[in-house]
């Protein structure tokens, strides 16, 4: 997968988890910081090794499980620049935001998961390099739609607040 699906994935759901919260009256969980720290976590596994070619990808450190293992420390630390209450949250989005990375990745083309100890591969071509732009259009589109939506809906529950508290002050 290309780098706007990778980036713009988590950040589209968290987006979508910040709508359903502001609906529900209790305002956004992720601010614009934290989407832009989730969405370079979505991206790290191939900035830390760039790669063209899907046997550069089979032998990228930055595609396994060790990568994962170490990354709970990076996101830990990523999540303790976030005020408390939201900071284990954020550091578990963006641990999440590189294993689907590395899912996006394992349905398009596959990944050497435990490498350099093996070279088993998990995964393989379900989604075709051809498609792949069109899933960063989609996500492109879905994240400018959530991001410009999102104000309206606050505004919103404010004018619902302050009616319901006029009413209360009319009673
Ligand atoms: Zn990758």
């Amino acid at each position: 997968m290309l780098i706007g699906t990778h980036t713009l994935m988590p950040v589209c759901a968290c987006l979508a988890v910040d709508h359903a919260s502001v609906a529900a009256g209790r305002g956004r969980i992720f601010s614009v910081a934290a989407l832009w720290v989730i969405g370079v976590f979505g991206a790290l596994p191939d900035l830390c090794s760039p790669h063209l070619s899907l046997e550069a990808r089979y032998a990228s450190w930055s595609h396994t499980v060790w990568f994962m293992a170490g990354l709970v420390l990076l996101a830990a630390a990523a999540g303790s620049f976030f005020e408390k209450g939201k900071r284990l949250i954020i550091a578990g989005v963006c641990w999440v935001a590189a294993g689907l990375h590395l899912a996006a990745d394992a349905v398009s083309g596959g990944i050497a998961w435990n490498y350099p100890l093996t070279d088993q591969v998990i995964g393989r071509y379900w989604i075709p390099p051809q498609h792949w732009i069109w899933f960063d259009a989609f996500f492109i589109l879905l994240a400018w739609f959530l991001v410009r939506v999102l104000p309206y809906l606050e505004a919103r529950n404010v004018r619902s607040d302050s009616v319901v508290s006029e009413s209360i002050e009319i009673s």
